[in-house]
């Protein structure tokens, strides 16, 4: 892991309150990581909760329009965010180039340039080299780049979805394929398309946590 991690970063590991050299003033001007992004911006249940409030469109409606689509991923089947057919850019990405759902957009856009690590318990922080076109010249403290995404309640969560993932993994390795497609199914609608009440993410996440354990 840590091998692989000297590849595609500056070997440094950062936690929230070390200082990195992310994008360039803030990302002023540039959408280069809004464009070309295929399945990879995966959307985690506390980003579908976001997207519904901020959008007030349920997942059913995000999909027929195009916003989101599902692809198998981490062992599940799991909702990202859809690049528009004609033009290859995130259908939020607004006409100025602009994010349209800034305040909410996903986890993973969030972070870019950085990328999460998870170990141990906790998460610290990689900078994906060459994923950025307009490097830092300044640095920036990483829980303000984080932007929300490095509190300890939110952190308290992807540990736990994550943790979750790799409980499905193992769950499912082995399964019959009528099974898997019952278990992906059942997750896909607890977590996703049952629309989520407006305030106190984290209380219902966990009580959906509990009713999905029931089946691993
Ligand atoms: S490529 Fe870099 S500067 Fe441009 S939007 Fe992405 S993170 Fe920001
Ligand atoms: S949600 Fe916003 S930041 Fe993320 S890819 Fe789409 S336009 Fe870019």
């Amino acid at each position: 892991m840590l091998r692989d991690l000297q590849e595609i970063s500056d070997g440094k590991i950062y936690g929230t309150n070390d200082m990195v050299r992310t994008a360039y003033r803030g990302c002023e001007g540039c959408h280069a990581c809004c464009v070309d992004m295929g399945e990879s911006i995966l959307l985690d249940p506390c980003d579908m909760w976001m997207l519904s409030g901020e959008t007030g469109s349920t997942f059913e409606a995000l999909i027929a329009e195009g916003r989101i689509a599902l692809c198998a991923a981490d062992g599940m089947i799991l909702p990202h965010l859809k690049m528009d057919a004609k033009t290859n850019c995130c259908s939020f990405l607004n006409g100025e180039g602009r994010c349209g759902i800034h305040a909410a957009r996903p986890g993973l856009c969030r972070v870019f340039p950085l990328g999460r690590i998870y170990e141990e318990g906790r998460i610290s922080y990689f900078l994906q080299t060459g994923a950025c076109e307009k490097p830092g010249h300044a640095k920036v403290k990483v829980g303000k780049w984080l932007d929300g995404s490095g509190t300890k309640q939110q952190e308290r969560f992807l540990l736990q979805w994550h943790g979750f993932k790799k409980r499905v993994q193992e769950r499912l390795a082995g399964c019959a394929e009528a099974e898997a497609k019952t278990i992906h199914l059942f997750l896909l609608q607890l977590f996703y398309v049952k629309p989520y009440e407006k305030d106190d993410f984290y209380v219902q996440f966990e009580k959906r946590l509990a009713e999905a354990e029931t089946v691993l």
